[in-house]
């Protein structure tokens, strides 16, 4: 054989020896942590104090003047009243009103304070549903092991773990070692500008900065990635920005017997065809990169040499990857055309049409590229505007005391899954706390089915009692450790 075949061949035993060198070496991040001992919950108390919470209708609406105040100055009198132990250790103030801002005064100086937050406003029932509930959504009914009603998921939930977790460990005499506080905005669904933004500003004309923040966010699910059989504890470390951009194109109007080759609606169709085919990148970005280090040793070994590898199998992975809706959304900014208007009569030339487009902008990216992108598809004869618009969030280490926090919680109340880094598709008010702290998290701790995802924002929300008590022990191994 020509010397060449030689040469050739041991190039590929090398490349095919580091390809599976590189898999096999690809290992799991998991690891055991003996959960506190002795922790007693009265699971039954807190699924009460829950339905309690729930039967007040905190409800936001997208007008602020519509929004029915009473509910929320109810439901801070009704924490007060639930957890005394708590309220005695918490100093507590009321900010713009309606959110809520506490401290827990550790026993060290020199650490710097941790803040764990959540929202008292509920998203509301949407109209016509209101019969497809087997029990209506702010009962709170207790049953079937479960607590139903509007915010069981999204995110009284979360307010009421807490709270729980610092009554307990107050009435036991525990002091944690660092200053914790605790912030509930008030209109999260609606984009958090009375509460977040006020709780953020506070913080800041205080000069206190955090060395790491814990949001709602990612949960426990099963399911959520093929090929993975265990649960997965999505820790979100970013979140998507957003934007809506409406386009509009203007005609002439007048009878539709002689019309121009294009008409104002048919421009528009176009242009939003247009926008559907030529979308923004795929990317493998750095989050991805993290989220799929850290699930990647769960696969199998076919999908871990492709994982291990995506200095070769990158362009192959990112082809198999979007072609799934999740896959699609995490590799990019999303496009999708949510409204078409125009035109009134069939036989009348529209004199104006308009689509929005809806965008979730990729950390990476920002607004003003995603409009000059649309700029560049439509066309100079199209109108392009924002109608809102934020920036993704930065993005938080996940090699970080931050993170091993909520990882180590993590695998003390979830020991069969794995925690993984991802990225949070929706807004959160996390993303106003940015001046205040680089380390911020966004998971919330309960093991559902991604069926029962659905149920937030949906039809009947609910939470089991054993996700409660998974909860409120999460939160009694952060205030611990
Ligand atoms: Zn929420």
């Amino acid at each position: 054989m020509p010397y060449w075949v030689y040469l050739l061949l041991a190039g590929v035993v090398i490349l095919v020896a580091m390809i599976l060198g590189r898999a096999i070496a690809f290992r799991s991040r998991r690891y055991t942590v003996e959960p506190e001992h002795g922790i007693k919950i009265d699971v039954d108390r807190a699924a009460k104090r829950l339905s309690g919470a729930v039967q007040l209708p905190t409800i936001t609406a997208s007008d602020p003047e519509k929004a029915e105040r009473a509910p929320f100055e109810q439901f801070i009198y009704y924490l007060e009243q639930s957890y005394p132990s708590a309220h005695a250790v918490l100093k507590r103030e009321i900010v713009n009103n309606y959110s809520l801002l506490y401290r827990w005064k550790g026993r060290e100086e020199g650490l710097k304070p941790v803040l764990f937050m959540a929202h008292s406003d509920v998203v509301p029932v949407e109209e016509g549903t209101e019969k497809d509930w087997h029990y209506p959504p702010f009962s709170g009914a207790l049953a079937e092991g479960f607590v139903w009603g509007r915010g069981t998921m999204d995110i009284k939930n979360q307010i009421i773990c807490i709270l729980e977790a610092v009554e307990y460990l107050a009435a036991e005499g525990f002091t944690p070692a660092r200053d914790f506080y605790l912030a509930f905005g008030h209109d999260e669904e609606v984009r958090g500008n009375e509460g977040a933004v006020k709780l953020s500003e506070l913080l800041q004309s205080r000069g206190i900065s955090f060395e790491y923040i814990l949001d709602e966010g990612g949960a426990v699910t099963m399911g959520a990635m093929p090929g993975v059989n265990r649960p997965i504890a999505s820790v979100g470390i970013a979140e998507k920005g957003y934007a809506d951009i409406r386009i509009t194109a203007e005609g002439e109007g007048g009878h539709s017997s002689m019309p121009p080759k294009h008409t104002a609606a048919g421009i528009i169709g176009r242009a939003v065809a247009e926008l559907e085919k030529r979308q923004r990148p795929t990317r493998i970005g750095p989050y991805l990169k993290e989220l799929l280090t850290y699930i990647g040793p769960e696969m199998g070994f076919g999908q871990r040499i492709i994982l291990a590898n995506l200095w070769l199998f990158g362009p192959l992975f990112k082809l198999v990857f979007k072609s799934s809706r999740t896959g699609n959304a995490l590799l990019r900014t999303t496009t999708a055309v949510t409204i078409l208007e125009g035109g009134s009569q069939p036989n009348v030339l529209p004199r104006k049409a308009s689509a929005v487009i809806n965008f979730r902008i990729a950390p990476g990216e920002s607004v003003p590229e995603v409009l000059n992108h649309v700029r560049r598809v439509v066309g100079e004869k199209i109108k392009v505007e924002t109608l809102v618009a934020t920036n993704p969030s930065q993005v938080s280490p996940v090699d970080s005391s931050g993170f091993k926090a909520v990882e180590r919680a993590v695998y003390a109340t979830f020991p069969e899954a794995v925690a993984v880094p991802y990225i949070v598709m929706g807004g959160t008010d996390a993303i106003r706390y940015e001046p205040v702290c680089e380390q911020i998290y966004r998971f919330t701790p309960m093991l559902i089915s991604i069926e029962d995802l659905d149920r937030m924002h949906g039809t009947n929300e609910r939470i089991s009692l054993e996700n409660i008590e998974r909860g409120i022990r999460f939160y009694i191994e952060l205030l611990k450790r």
